[in-house]
């Protein structure tokens, strides 16, 4: 009989729905190596599932079709206009057909018609907003981290400061994810558990997963809610100094979960590290992490996951090592909340490898390290080839001197097919700067002797980075355009000042007290035309924005 499960652990809306997060997987094959029973549930996944029901999509076509046939575009449309425009076609089509497209193409086409469907859902199940309601796209970049998409149906606006979010807590009408998690909470609740462990990754999943916590300990005021992810490790300080956050929230985990969620499961507080709790009406400070040995994890448990309903099938994540083996890029704030880079040996690799291809058929594998260096790709080239199975990979890299044409070759024999590359800028002194350790000679080479070896290149591009001068940036267009043949694809996105980054540190930026929760603080705006720019060669070159 199955044991009753000790903790459910939750992944919040709003996040892509491209693969399964990992961190949930990779906890819950944790404490089952311990026997505590545990249930994992993408309540993200099952957000966009009640979506894009026949009934919904029902109402969301006539939707677009009151939108088409209003020549004056509806006030609440104006900043998906360009959405609507991409996607009207669709509405041409007769409903089944408009349908079956839909679900055909993974039941939401596109990210396009994913907002869309997003707006329709908000503006169907709450009051218009006075203060925040559409906030246009092009504010987005400096106020949003990471939150390009989503950002208004996320209320992510709301998640910059702790009034804000009790004020959307306190508001029902205000918030629609009550309306949400009243319909479904039975789905989302389990009888007799006793702990709700919710993973944030990005501010598009704080409003949600604070509502939800809030729910939860009406309904149950004994179950014990904890916070983890991301989210929480960059604000840890913050969080720290706010007793407010802990009203419905009992835990905090700040960085590395495994060992804090088996600590606080087993009643271990007072040995605990690297958790916040209130003791006394007093926040406990986190200690230093205590690190898991990776080679100790077993492989990440998808038991739980319905893998046919994401949008990548055949595919699973899986990371090789944490924290990062460079960790010297001024921007960027990974390698100061995680500063010990730690590796799985070529064993582990083999023996998780091998249990995630028999287990759940996967054919691809999509490494989330921050970063695999040369070590790392021979390392993953030799373990694919000691599998004998016909796998295919890829993941994130830097354009660094060892990766020459031999180790690509490696990787590219061994199921290698597609790497997406920090590149930043096309500028030596701009890549002098920010510490990025390479050059454009050297990237250059890279980027040629990666496409020669059958890797697809997607090279992720900043703009605005600060000092970043016009001629700077010419560089960087003119390094695209002078590898264009050996680039596959290419994002692009604005510079955004990470919050504990070395840069940050340096500016002395002393934070709003009004946005005291803000991770991407804005710099003074910059009359440029960098992103038309690089919008031009992106429509030459493909990719995602
Ligand atoms: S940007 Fe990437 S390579 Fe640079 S320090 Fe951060 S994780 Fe490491």
């Amino acid at each position: 009989m199955k044991k009753q499960p000790v903790i459910k652990l939750i992944f919040p809306p709003l996040w892509d729905i491209d693969l399964p997060y990992l961190s949930l997987p990779q906890l819950s094959s944790y404490l089952l190596k311990y026997n505590i029973a545990n249930n994992c549930f993408d309540l993200n996944l099952f957000f966009w599932k009640q979506l894009s029901t026949r009934k919904n999509l029902e109402k969301f076509y006539v939707w677009l079709q009151e939108i088409a046939i209003n020549s004056e575009i509806h006030t609440d449309v104006d900043i998906n206009l360009k959405n609507y425009i991409l996607v009207k076609d669709y509405v041409k089509l007769e409903f089944d057909v408009f349908f079956i497209t839909i679900m055909n193409e993974n039941h939401i086409v596109n990210e396009k018609i994913r907002e869309l469907l997003l707006l329709f859902w908000f503006n169907s199940n709450t009051k218009k907003y006075q203060r925040f309601h559409n906030v246009s796209l092009d504010d987005i970049p400096l106020y949003f981290y990471h939150d390009r998409y989503y950002f208004n149906s996320s209320l992510s606006k709301y998640a910059q400061n702790s009034k804000d979010i009790e004020f959307l807590l306190n508001d029902k009408s205000e918030n629609p994810y009550y309306k949400f998690y009243e319909s479904v909470f039975d789905n989302i609740t389990d009888g007799e558990c006793s702990f709700y462990g919710l993973s944030i990754t990005g501010i598009n999943q704080v409003i949600p997963a604070f509502t939800l916590a809030k729910m939860l300990k009406e309904k149950y005021p004994n179950v014990k809610i904890i916070f983890g992810g991301a989210w929480v490790t960059q604000l840890a300080a913050k969080i720290a100094k706010n007793p407010s956050l802990f009203k419905d929230v009992d835990y905090f985990v700040v960085g590395e979960g495994e060992k804090a969620l088996y600590k606080i499961l087993t009643g271990n507080i007072e040995v605990i590290s690297n958790v916040l709790m209130l003791k006394d009406g007093k926040i406990m400070n986190s200690k230093a992490p205590d690190y898991v040995d990776l080679d100790d994890l077993p492989p990440p448990s998808f038991i739980d996951y319905d893998l046919n309903s994401y949008d990548i099938k055949n595919t699973l994540p899986y990371q090789s090592s944490r924290g990062c083996s460079w960790g010297k890029c001024t921007y960027c704030s990974y390698h100061i909340l995680d500063p010990f880079y730690r590796k799985k040996t070529k064993e582990s690799i083999y023996r998780d490898l091998d249990t995630l291809i028999h287990k759940y058929s996967t054919e691809y594998i999509c490494f989330v390290d921050s970063e695999l260096n040369k070590e790392r790709l021979l390392s993953i080239s030799d373990v694919i080839s000691y599998l004998k199975r016909k796998i295919s990979w890829r993941g994130f890299s830097k354009l660094e001197k060892d990766l020459t044409f031999d180790v690509l070759s490696k990787a590219s024999e061994n199921g290698c097919d597609f790497l997406i590359w920090g590149m930043e800028s096309g500028s030596d002194n701009i890549l002098y700067k920010i510490r990025k350790g390479t050059n454009i000679k050297i990237m250059e080479n890279v980027l040629r002797d990666a496409h020669h070896a059958g890797i697809h290149n997607r090279v992720c591009v900043m703009y605005e980075i600060p000092e970043e001068s016009d001629t700077d940036f010419n560089h960087t267009i003119d390094f695209l355009k002078r590898n264009i043949n050996y680039i596959g694809s290419m994002s692009f996105s604005q510079f955004t000042l990470e919050f504990n980054s070395v840069m940050f540190n340096k500016m002395n930026i002393i934070p709003d007290n009004e946005n005291e929760l803000l991770i991407g603080y804005p710099l003074e705006k910059r009359e440029t035309s960098y992103r038309e720019k690089l919008e031009r060669l992106f429509l030459q070159i493909g990719g995602f924005i």
